[in-house]
């Protein structure tokens, strides 16, 4: 037999999936983002949460957000109704049984989320895909939880997601193309562009993005400058729309503690080593806006530098 033959075995074809039905795994910021920004482009989605409240208020913030395009112009009153009624929620994962594509959009810790991979895949239809929005974590180590790593992929998505053009495609070593090549396409129906990524720790984005916001609090941490001061001098001086520490907070303090600890573990130079000051933060529980206070405190009518 001759390599054509086994090349005949239409294995792949009855692999491929097409994207109808979307899971989305985790329904904070980014996971009710997500949801939003599928349903509008005619996808079917199902939101899971291990919380139920988070749940509820997820759907009230893609309402929100929804209603705030309709004011903008930026969609109908028709579309925002009908992507709601594209969105149910889900507080088992039993619950994505049937999805095509499920994203993993959890708290960016590696043992949660191999536990998700594990527990999902045990309920999804083999020809499924898999994909992480992991903003650091390997996505070869994390496709190694699941039964499928040739089916995985790591789809990641930029906060505020409804607003943000860029979406970082990322495979894993075991990646296949057809993979690939669905996960391109649903990128692309969302309105997006892809920026291919190898898998090192962080992809490109956060590979440049937080060693600046990581530098940003040592600046305040040595007593360079100030909150105010530092958020305005990268705002005035550098164009930046929005100062380091406000967008720290914006992205959430444990989050990006939680990038710089794979940065350092991961490329092994101590030039990515957190700043004190923002495990000190995160320790306090002081998380950014989610949790109304972190570099600004978010509870008055405007936010309050905290140094
Ligand atoms: P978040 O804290 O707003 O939301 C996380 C959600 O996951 C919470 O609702 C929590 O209840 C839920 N959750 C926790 N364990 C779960 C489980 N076992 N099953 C289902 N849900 C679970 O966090 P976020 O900012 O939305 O970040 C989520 C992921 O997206 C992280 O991996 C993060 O690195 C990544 N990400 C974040 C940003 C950002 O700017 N915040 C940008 C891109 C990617």
């Amino acid at each position: 037999m001759g390599f054509g033959a086994l090349r005949a075995i239409p294995m792949d074809k009855e692999m491929t999936v097409s994207i109808k039905k979307v899971g989305v795994i985790g329904s904070g910021q980014m996971g009710n983002g997500i949801a939003h920004v599928a349903a509008l482009a005619g996808f079917d989605v199902v939101l899971n949460d291990v919380s139920d409240d988070r749940l509820k208020n997820a759907m009230a913030t893609i309402n929100g957000n929804l209603s705030r395009q309709v004011a903008k112009k930026i969609i109908t009153e028709d579309a925002r109704k009908q992507a709601l009624d594209r969105i149910a929620s889900a507080s088992s994962l039993d619950g994505l049984a049937d999805c095509d594509l499920v994203i993993e959009t959890a708290v960016e810790r590696e043992e949660v989320k191999r536990k998700i991979f594990h527990d999902v895949c045990a309920v999804l239809k083999p020809e499924a895909i898999v994909a992480t929005n992991t903003s650091s974590i390997s996505i070869t180590r994390l496709a190694a939880s699941t039964d499928r790593p040739e089916k995985f992929i790591g789809i990641h998505f930029m906060n505020p997601v409804p607003q943000m053009e860029l979406v970082e495609l990322i495979r894993g070593i075991a990646t296949d193309d057809d993979t690939f090549d669905t996960a391109k396409e649903f990128v692309a129906k969302l309105g997006k562009q892809v920026a291919v990524s190898e898998d090192f720790p962080a992809f490109i984005v956060n590979r440049i993005l937080l060693p600046m916001i990581n530098e940003a609090i040592y600046t305040l941490y040595e007593g360079v400058g100030n909150v105010e001061a530092i958020d305005a001098a990268m705002k005035l001086g550098a164009h930046h729309p929005m100062g380091p520490l406000e967008l720290a907070d914006f992205i959430g303090l444990d989050t990006c503690l939680s990038i710089m600890q794979v940065l350092h573990e991961g490329l092994a130079d101590s030039k990515y080593r957190p700043c004190p000051l923002l495990v000190k933060y995160v320790e306090a529980g002081w998380l950014g806006r989610k949790t109304q206070r972190g570099f600004y405190d978010y509870r008055g009518d405007k936010p309050v530098p905290t140094r």
